[in-house]
């Protein structure tokens, strides 16, 4: 064996998994069973009580998401990382570890449409309050940061514009205050960028998207990098102070670093439930070992599709990063040297009307409300996603009337260009 480290390739394909001991199965099996039998009376005590690693019930976890996790954890660069249902309940799980009611977090402005209301009527009644700051405006989140600021969260490419965000600017903004930063890590994949070398602490994904890659299961994950210390000033209580459910134990002492994921699993997943299924880990497993080959076409793709629009008379305006001239191309060049993601946003001349036309004509292209899928997918977001914001909240998230979302897929990219050429010329 040489004593080489393995590359994102390798890691995308063998992570977290070997051979089945009993089966010999080559393929990761589906562990689709609820519970696992205890050894005896001492084993089972010393699983409930945290003294020992091993599989007590599906919801606190199973072999089958447990190669999932060590997969992505290994891909982030984290120390472990915690599979659940969606890429909300990674967001929910994450919160609840960090936050008590009365509490703050700092969010970019520029999100997914479903975190910026998750995150402003969900999680109000959990008593957890959003103070929103400007990705493009790093002061903004140094104005933000109160005595109850607990964490900042931000998208590395942030939905739905494509806009890159300065992790680092931002990272920095979060030691000084000494909070973790949370970086949603969706619409870049660890192929493109790996948030964790730039200073985030917590990196959270919707597996929905991306990483399993073909549209057909949800999923979300949590990655610990194992940078953060909970124990300072007693602002962290979950991971800092005896845990009564758990003899007393106290889980930064006990876990070091990765007592983060350890307290998503065994406070967060074990009490709120949202449970990845095994299936849905296999589907995800298997997108993942493609992500390197499918990552750099729906990159390279989305790069040439931008550029056709970016020269179509009815299109005023492309907000790609991956283009010389957009203003998101230094940072571009620096997080995502291999492309700038696959999911952007083009204004069209005609406004709503136009924007609401063109998805009904395009063929190829399927209108729903996803990215990331192996097809290529279109959506206007001022009548679906953002909808429910009102028309200064929609162009400051990225989302004004005329603008159109596209999420690239891995299909031929003349084939895209002819489907939009059709569609914005009839
Ligand atoms: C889809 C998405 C989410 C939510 O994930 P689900 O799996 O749909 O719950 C969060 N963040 C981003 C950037 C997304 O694209």
């Amino acid at each position: 064996m040489s004593d080489r480290l393995p590359g994102f390739s390798t890691l995308a394909v063998h992570a977290g998994a070997q051979p089945d001991p009993t089966t010999g199965a080559r393929a990761t099996p589906i562990y689709q069973t609820t519970s696992f039998v205890f050894n005896d009376a001492d084993h089972a005590a010393s699983l409930f009580g945290l003294q020992a690693f091993g599989n007590i019930y599906t919801r606190i976890g199973n072999p089958t998401n447990a190669v999932l996790e060590e997969r992505v954890a290994a891909l982030e660069g984290g120390t472990a990382a915690l599979a659940v249902a969606s890429g909300h309940a990674a967001q929910v799980v994450v919160l609840q570890q960090l936050l008590q009611p009365g509490d703050e977090f700092i969010a970019a402005r520029k999100l997914y449409g479903g975190s910026i209301n998750q995150f402003t009527h969900a999680f109000k009644s959990f008593g957890w309050n959003v103070v929103w700051a400007d990705p493009d405006d790093i002061a903004s989140f140094e104005r933000a940061v109160t005595p109850r600021t607990k964490a900042i969260f931000i998208e590395s490419i942030a939905n739905p514009g494509g806009s890159i965000t300065d992790i680092e600017a931002i990272s920095t903004v979060a030691r000084k205050a000494g909070v973790p930063l949370i970086v949603d890590n969706t619409l870049a994949s660890p192929y493109l960028i790996r948030p964790i070398d730039h200073g985030a602490d917590i990196v959270v994904h919707s597996l929905t998207k991306f990483l399993g890659g073909h549209g057909n299961s949800l999923g979300g994950i949590i990655v610990d990098a194992g940078t953060f210390d909970w124990s300072t000033g007693g602002k962290y209580p979950m991971l800092s102070e005896p845990r009564p459910e758990y003899h007393g134990i106290r889980l930064q002492e006990t876990f070091g670093n990765f007592a983060f994921a350890i307290a998503c699993r065994v406070l967060g997943l074990r009490d709120l439930g949202p449970a990845l299924s095994p299936f849905n880990a296999f589907m995800i497993l298997t997108g993942i070992e493609t992500l390197p080959l499918r990552m750099q076409k729906h990159c390279d793709n989305a790069k040439a599709v931008a550029e056709f629009l970016a020269g179509h008379p009815a299109v005023a305006s492309v907000s790609y990063a991956g283009l010389a001239s957009d203003k998101y191309n230094q940072l571009a060049r620096k997080y995502a040297p291999k492309g700038a993601g696959a999911v952007f946003t083009f204004g069209l001349k005609g406004g709503y009307d136009a924007g609401v036309s063109l998805v009904s004509k395009l063929q190829l292209f399927s209108h729903l409300a996803n990215v990331g899928d192996t097809r290529s997918l279109v959506i206007h977001p001022a009548s679906t996603t953002h909808s429910q914001l009102d028309d200064a909240a929609k162009v400051k998230s990225g989302a004004g009337p005329d603008v159109v979302r596209l999420s690239i897929g891995i299909e031929d990219k003349e084939d895209l260009i002819a489907d939009l050429e059709q569609a914005l010329g009839a």
